[in-house]
């Protein structure tokens, strides 16, 4: 037996074991890496969507069009294989963006652990709270609490349900005594609890509406209802297990394999492909019904309790991929009759993230400017619930550090996802009719 044939049969028992796999818990990602292409073609893209599926690789950005780079997360015993596969499609000159995953997480859990440390000594106010470092679920249950005793005359929290494992999910409202119709905006973070970014922006953000007068007429001019962190299962997963876990944390057909990604499962548009996938093991698995993950039942009759069309916006927040994304996602070539007034929304809020820090969020119907995605919050809360102005935000960054974006980066984004919620508020009230 020669050395060659052995490599041949290893090649296989890894094909194997990376189809049938999928996404399982994961203790450590020593010698995972984070891969990034950008396929020049349609061709070239229809071919790594394909990669994609077979491998059940771990997208950080979805492959979108030609031109626009695509990042995954590659598993060591898979390397070799993408490798070969890459270079059958002419994507020979990958670049890898994180060349050892376990590393990053190790020295930003450490930096942050100890930043957290020397903040928790300081008696902790909204305004003293440390924004600049992540949050594990019980300090974010603080903040909010914090935030209702100090502003107790604009802010509710309401329990909207709890989550698989009995966790509450609560709501923060800020509404001022008026006699007049005001508009809606409602914003959510967190279905996808590694991307800790999002409720991270979403506190920070509302620290700046309620105690900087530059922002002070956000909350004067529109009602807002928040979520900020809706998966809380899998957000304790990603502070206590594993940091990179994506779905929610109920166990469904599949002994081995847990969690439905709770953006694969509204009831809209439910379990169609290639948006989602029905393998219990995906990282897309769309779940066994529509609505079947607390968080999403919860959230969606919470919305719908207010009855159609009540809110005038809807922001579902996601990272990382700096993208600005509206109905449809589920199904390419699909436009929506609001297609000119959501298009319009969503440059004026890429415009204004532009203005702060230069960056660049792409903007546009999701199908198109993203790879489809089936079952969404956007496409549900624009289809069932009635609300116009519906988008999937995706904040930083573009593949760099993807979803472990550092602690630093958390201000200079909220200040630009701030920006991009104020364009949106200005927009949705210069339309408004009461
Ligand atoms: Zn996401």
């Amino acid at each position: 037996m020669n050395g060659s044939w052995i490599n041949v049969l290893l090649s296989c028992i890894s094909i194997a074991v990376g189809i049938a796999s999928g996404m399982r818990r994961v203790d450590s990602y020593a010698g995972y890496q984070v891969w990034r292409v950008v396929p020049s073609s349609n061709d070239q893209l229809k071919k790594l969507v394909n990669i994609g599926q077979e491998a059940e690789l771990d997208f950080w950005r979805q492959p979108s069009t030609a031109g626009s780079p695509a990042t995954f997360m590659v598993r060591p015993d898979q390397r070799s294989l993408l490798d070969t596969k890459l270079n059958d499609i002419g994507l020979e000159d990958y670049k890898i963006d994180l060349s050892d995953v376990q590393a990053v997480i190790a020295d930003q859990m450490e930096a942050n652990a100890n930043v957290r440390k020397a903040s928790r000594s300081a008696q902790r106010t909204v305004s003293t709270f440390d924004y600049s470092v992540y949050h594990p679920p019980s300090e974010v249950y603080e903040w909010m609490n914090m935030v209702v005793q100090e502003y107790n005359e604009t802010a509710t929290k309401h329990q909207i349900g709890v989550t698989y494992e009995g966790r509450p999910i609560y709501a923060l409202t800020f509404k001022r005594a008026s006699t007049q119709a005001r508009p809606k905006i409602f914003i959510d973070a967190l279905i996808h609890c590694r991307e800790w970014i999002t409720t991270a922006s979403v506190i920070f953000m509302l620290k700046e509406m309620l105690t900087n007068p530059k922002y002070s007429h956000m909350m004067e001019d529109v009602d807002w209802y928040f979520v900020p962190m809706l998966n809380v299962d899998g957000y304790q997963e990603t502070w206590t297990g594993d940091r990179l876990w994506r779905k929610t944390r109920s166990t469904g057909p599949s002994a081995e394999c847990v969690g439905t990604d709770g953006n694969r499962n509204w009831d809209a548009f439910w379990s169609i492909v290639p948006g989602s996938s029905s393998d219990p093991c995906s990282s897309i698995y769309h779940g066994p019904t529509p609505a079947s993950e607390s968080e999403v039942r919860n959230l969606a009759n919470y919305v719908l309790s207010f009855g159609d069309g009540y809110f005038d916006a809807y922001i579902s927040t996601h990272s990382a991929a700096q993208m600005i994304l509206y109905p449809y996602i589920y199904k390419e070539n699909v436009t929506s009759k609001d297609d000119q007034a959501l298009h319009e929304a969503a440059k004026l809020m890429s415009d204004a993230v532009r203005a702060v820090h230069g960056k660049e969020y792409v903007y546009g119907r999701g199908s198109t400017t993203i790879y489809p995605a089936s079952a969404t919050t956007t496409d549900w809360t624009y289809e069932v619930a009635k609300i116009v102005q519906s988008h999937t935000y995706e904040l930083r960054d573009t593949g760099e550090y993807g979803h472990l974006l550092p602690p630093e980066q958390i201000i200079p984004n909220g200040e630009e996802y701030l920006e991009g919620i104020r364009a949106l508020k200005d927009y949705v009230l210069q339309n408004f009719s009461g």
